[in-house]
């Protein structure tokens, strides 16, 4: 049984003033001992990181970043380097999420170039993969999946440093989500390509997330399905109350 990980990604939002939140989660992860049942995450904007990273030491509660450049350092205006994100205090990061991979227009060979300076850094990689509406609805679901999974994942990725989060590019904020069937044949379907490109063995301690739309009224149903091992969670992340909710589906079980 592996353990799961509730990631929260905050986007592009999120400010100094915000830090109440991540102290009543920090509250509630020390009340109740939340880290004995799920690894809990929370992906900050870059500007944030330190400071989050600072007040969570110690405490269980993991951060991580929303993207990286594939350099370590040179002439790139604007971006960040893993290096730098763990300079700062995030242990993972997240990568293809499917509003870079949209609004930034990234391809797979970035993703798995993103992905492979992210494991130089020695920092864990969420590899983000999901279809559109379109090719849900053309049938063409597994095959956009396993393509894009194949060419994002670097070839040395082992279940240490790797968690992949399936997430339906038409579930995302829309408060739309796949059936319980359909989330698990993705699932079981991400699980198999992972056996033929890393072995069986690592395959099988590769956390798969799923995301799009998961809040605290459909989170246990979620979680609970073959091979779902954690959500990344959009939206629900940015209020405590709401992310707890979620993370509450794991002490139901
Ligand atoms: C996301 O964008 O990673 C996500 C899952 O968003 P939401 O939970 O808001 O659908």
């Amino acid at each position: 049984m592996l353990k799961p990980l509730v990631a929260g990604n905050w986007k592009m939002n999120g400010l100094k003033s915000n830090v109440a939140e991540v102290q009543t989660l920090l509250d509630a992860i020390k009340r109740d001992n939340l880290a004995s049942l799920a690894d809990i995450m929370v992906c900050p904007p870059a500007t944030l990181i330190q400071q989050f990273s600072e007040l969570a030491a110690g405490s269980g509660l993991l951060i991580g970043a929303q993207d990286c450049h594939e350099g370590e350092f040179g002439a790139h205006t604007g971006d960040i380097s893993a290096v730098m994100l763990r300079d700062a205090g995030a242990g993972a990061v997240i990568v293809g999420h499917s509003e870079r991979r949209t609004d930034h227009g990234e391809t797979n060979d970035l993703v798995k170039q993103k992905s492979s300076a992210i494991l130089r850094a020695s920092l864990t990689a969420i590899i983000c993969i999901g279809e559109s509406e379109a090719e849900r609805k053309g049938g063409m679901t597994l095959d956009v999946i396993n393509e894009q999974l194949e060419g994002s994942l670097p070839a040395n990725a082992g279940s240490n440093q790797t968690i992949i989060a399936y997430e339906p590019i038409w579930a995302i904020g829309t408060g739309l989500t796949p059936t319980r069937s359909d989330i698990e044949a993705v699932h079981t379907s991400i699980r198999q390509t992972l056996e033929q490109l890393v072995g069986l063995s690592e395959a099988s301690e590769i956390r798969l997330l799923y995301g799009g739309s998961v809040k605290p009224d459909n989170a246990a149903e979620l979680l609970s399905i073959t091979n779902v091992n954690g959500a990344l969670v959009g939206g629900a992340s940015l209020k405590a109350e709401d992310f707890l909710g979620i993370i509450a589906a794991y002490n139901a079980s």
